[in-house]
């Protein structure tokens, strides 16, 4: 088997992925990021970003471009390579390994992974991302100042999201295949009082509609009487839940209910040398700034634990051999 021996290993090339690669370049660590697809993550999937400190209005594959040849310029890259599995071997080396058959060891991991929110799989659905189908209502819901909002869930991200949209939409309505809502009775109650909103039950959406402008409308369907309407809206927020990327992680580390990798302050998770960063963590709220900032601190961790690690190696040296060392 192919082999490959690294300090730090970075999976994942999503924003929290290339910001630590860029790190990790700029501390000149022996370091490889292993990403499946093309660099990017749920970034490539937003139209326009605005809420980037310093870059008021960036098109989401236009900061992918900018982050990736920022990393490089500080000498890494993304080496294409689906994660198959992560293990630890017995002497605390993580094995990582790769669809095709490369292995990867080192003896600590950045964890970028990120996650992916549900599909509604309807028509419609991809022929509409980014130009009025979307999955986060921090990233876009500005977007939509002074139009319809349609928001399909019945879950706390549903309602709570739903709730934030009433700041720009003139209405958002909630669609929901059952006739109450899984979210909790405080987010779900301040949804359905605010003015701005309503809800129509018992429905699902049998296809998104739209022009060459985006999206214009839905299809909808009530699951009890069959009945079939349709709602004119140009923006259509899907919360049916988010997965978060953790399946190829074979170890024991501990996670939230919902299987996002708890951590601490300094992203350490439950297993010494595994760090995480980014959407799959267990946090309050995932956005780029939080991705990018959870990776700087998770590089700076790696390098203290990289540097732990040496000079305990280095104390089981015998005293002789460290004098011998040090007159070379
Ligand atoms: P969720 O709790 O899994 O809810 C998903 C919602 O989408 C459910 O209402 C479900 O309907 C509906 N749904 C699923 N598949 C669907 C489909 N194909 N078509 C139509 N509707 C569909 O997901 P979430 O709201 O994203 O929350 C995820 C986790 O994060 C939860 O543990 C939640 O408590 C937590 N969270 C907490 C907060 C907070 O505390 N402030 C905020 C956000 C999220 P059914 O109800 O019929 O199953």
């Amino acid at each position: 088997m192919e082999e490959h021996n690294h300090d730090l290993i970075i999976v994942g090339a999503g924003p929290a992925g290339l910001c630590a690669a860029l790190y990790a370049g700029r501390s000149e660590l022996d370091v490889v990021m292993l990403e499946a697809g093309v660099p990017g993550g749920q970034l490539l999937l937003t139209e326009l970003v605005d809420d980037y400190p310093g870059l008021e209005d960036v098109g989401g594959f236009e900061l992918v471009e900018k982050m990736s040849n920022h990393a490089k310029k500080f000498g890494v890259e993304a080496t294409p390579g689906r994660v198959e599995k992560i293990t630890r071997d017995d002497d605390g080396y993580f094995l990582i390994d790769i669809e095709g058959g490369a292995r990867y060891r080192a003896p600590s991991v950045v964890f970028t992974a990120g996650g992916t929110p549900k599909r509604l799989e309807v028509p419609g659905e991809d022929k509409y991302m980014g130009k009025g189908v979307t999955y986060c209502a921090i990233c876009d819901g500005a977007f939509f100042k002074g139009e319809k909002i349609a928001v399909i869930g019945g879950g706390d991200s549903a309602a709570e999201e739903g709730e934030f949209l009433t700041r720009y939409g003139s209405s958002v309505t909630l669609i929901h295949r059952r006739e109450e809502l899984r979210a909790q009775a405080v987010l779900a109650r301040r949804f359905i009082e605010h003015p701005k909103t309503d809800v129509i039950w018992n429905t699902v959406v049998e296809e998104i509609r739209g022009d060459d402008n985006g999206v214009t409308g839905l299809a909808l369907k009530n699951v009890e009487t069959g009945e079939q309407s349709e709602l004119s809206v140009t923006g259509i927020f899907i919360f049916v839940g988010f997965t978060p990327n953790v399946e190829t992680v074979g170890m024991h580390v501990e996670h939230d209910s919902g299987g996002y990798i708890k951590t601490d302050r300094d992203m350490r998770t439950s297993i010494p040398g595994f760090f995480v960063a980014g959407d799959v963590r267990s946090q309050l709220v995932r956005q780029i700034t939080t991705a990018v900032g959870d990776a700087t601190t998770a590089v700076f961790s790696a390098e203290k634990y990289l540097q732990e690690l040496h000079d305990k190696t280095e104390a089981k040296v015998p005293p002789d051999l460290a004098q011998e060392r040090q007159a070379v």
